[in-house]
C-alpha cells in the first residue's frame, strides 16, 4: 500500500528506544480527512520492543483523530467509510464549539482513539484483509501514535 510510505518519524525524540515497551511514531497527514495505513509502522514498533507474544495497544493522543481496523486491500473501503461518516456528522451544523472543528471531534469519538491487537511470534494477529488505519479528521497535521506492548505473563 503506498500509504505506508507516508509514515515517517519527523522528530528523533519520537523514535522509541530499542527495547522500550512504549514506542512512538508520527504520521504527517496531507488532507483534511483521510485514513492512513499504519500496519507496517505498528509492526516495526513491536519489533523494536523485542516482544514476541502478548498484546499491543495502538493509541493516538488527539481529540480529532482516531485509530481503526478495516479492509486494507480495496482503497475504496476507507473512502466509503469517510463518505458515510460525513453524512452522519455533517461539516456544517449548529455546532457550539467555537474552534470550528466539531465534526472532527465527533467522528474521533465515534471511531475511538485506540485499538488492541494480539501479537504472536512478533507479528500482529490480523485477518487477511485487515489493516490498522490512522484516521485524520482535522488535517493536515503532524500526529503522534503510541504503541504499548504487554507481554504474556508479564
Ligand atoms: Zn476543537
Amino acid at each position: 500500500m503506498p500509504e505506508r510510505f507516508r509514515v515517517y518519524c519527523l522528530d528523533k525524540s519520537f523514535k522509541g528506544l530499542e527495547g522500550e515497551m512504549i514506542q512512538t511514531f508520527q504520521v504527517k497527514t496531507t488532507k483534511q480527512t483521510e485514513f492512513i495505513n499504519i500496519t507496517h509502522s505498528v509492526e516495526e514498533a513491536i519489533q523494536k520492543t523485542g516482544m514476541k507474544e502478548g498484546i499491543c495497544i495502538i493509541f493516538t493522543p488527539h481529540t480529532t483523530a482516531a485509530i481503526t481496523i478495516n479492509e486494507n486491500v480495496d482503497p475504496s473501503v476507507p473512502k466509503d467509510i469517510i463518505m458515510e461518516l460525513s453524512k452522519i456528522v455533517p461539516f456544517e451544523d449548529r455546532y457550539q464549539h467555537t474552534e470550528g472543528n466539531s465534526p472532527a471531534h465527533i467522528k474521533a469519538s465515534i471511531i475511538g482513539c485506540s485499538q488492541t491487537v494480539f501479537v504472536e511470534t512478533g507479528k500482529l494477529v490480523l485477518g487477511t484483509w485487515q489493516g490498522i488505519f490512522f484516521c485524520e479528521f482535522d488535517g493536515p497535521r503532524s500526529r503522534k501514535i503510541y504503541v504499548k506492548v504487554i507481554p504474556d505473563g508479564g
